[in-house]
Parts: C-alpha cells; sequence; structure tokens
C-alpha cells in the first residue's frame, strides 16, 4: 500500500494556483492546490492544446471524435478518483470545484465524466468507499452511478440518446 505522507512526494513544478508532484517511489505524477477554493466555484479556465479524432491516455473527451489536450497543459496531471474534487465543464472550458478544496489537497476528477469510452481500461485504486474499480468510461456507467456523478454536457447528451434507441428497438 501507498501512503500519502507528504516525505513520499517530491514537488516538480509550480503552475499558478497548483503544483506538480511526483511520488518518489512509483514516479507517478499528481497535482496538487496551493489555494483554496469553495464548492462550484471556477478554479481556471482552459482550451485545447491539440484536437484529435481519437483518444489517448492524455485527452479530455469534448464531443464525437473530438478529443484535445489541455492547455494549461499542467492540467494533464489531474489523476482520477471515484469521489473526485473537480470536474471539466467541457461547454465552458472551465475546471470547477465540485466542493471545497484546501490548499495541498490533490485535485482529482472522475475520468468518465468527460470520456464516453476510455482509450486505456484501468483498474482504479482511489480507495475510495463507493470506488467502481474498473474505469472503461461513461458508456459503462450503472444507472445508479450514472446518477452520483456529475457528466459533461456531451456525456449526458450520448446517454440520452442511447437511451433513446433502445427504447425504440
Ligand atoms: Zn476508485
Amino acid at each position: 500500500m501507498l501512503t500519502a505522507s507528504a516525505s513520499a512526494f517530491r514537488i516538480i513544478s509550480y503552475h499558478d494556483f497548483a503544483a506538480r508532484r511526483q511520488h518518489i517511489q512509483t514516479g507517478q505524477n499528481g497535482l496538487i492546490a496551493l489555494k483554496a477554493f469553495h464548492s462550484g466555484e471556477m478554479i481556471t479556465g482552459f482550451h485545447a492544446g491539440t484536437i484529435a479524432a481519437t483518444p489517448t491516455y492524455l485527452t479530455v473527451q469534448t464531443g464525437l471524435r473530438r478529443h484535445i489536450t489541455l492547455e494549461p497543459d499542467f492540467l494533464q496531471y489531474i489523476n482520477h478518483s471515484c469521489n473526485p474534487n473537480v470536474f471539466f465543464d467541457t461547454t465552458k472550458m472551465q475546471l470547477i470545484a465540485l466542493r471545497s478544496i484546501e490548499p495541498n489537497d490533490e485535485l482529482t476528477f472522475f475520468y468518465p465524466s468527460t470520456e464516453w469510452k476510455m482509450s486505456q481500461v484501468f483498474y482504479c485504486k482511489c480507495g475510495q468507499m463507493n470506488c467502481l474499480g474498473e474505469i472503461k468510461g461513461a458508456a459503462f456507467l450503472s444507472a445508479e452511478d450514472r446518477l452520483r456523478f456529475r457528466l459533461t454536457d456531451f456525456i449526458v447528451s450520448k446517454l440520452a440518446k442511447r437511451a433513446a434507441r433502445i427504447k425504440r428497438a
């Protein structure tokens, strides 16, 4: 088990409101807050660095066959959690605090909140009580989990279209 003690990490770089840290043993990167945010607050705006038709492990989905790399690019170090504290609003292109965030808190988002089908399925070890385990994308969420998380407008519309298709069939 990894412990989250401060000494297990080193700071790689500072970016305005956040710092990129790296776990000394695993080399895994993460982004921690340098200031406090209240629930619902916009942390930063973001925009597309590159736009591609297919996803990679670094991209965020903003539409059908539309996958962007993030600018500012340090946002790519925001890890997944099944109990996330930030949300990528890909309509407004704003990073939003989902609850209050304190300095030194790691910023995390729920990958299926933006990704319909992930390019790389992974097994989550976030340790949260409601951890989903296998993370594959919004297309694979249970009805209960779809309601539990804030999802992008794109994902919500994909789910609605799929539900309409199933109803017609
Ligand atoms: Zn998890």
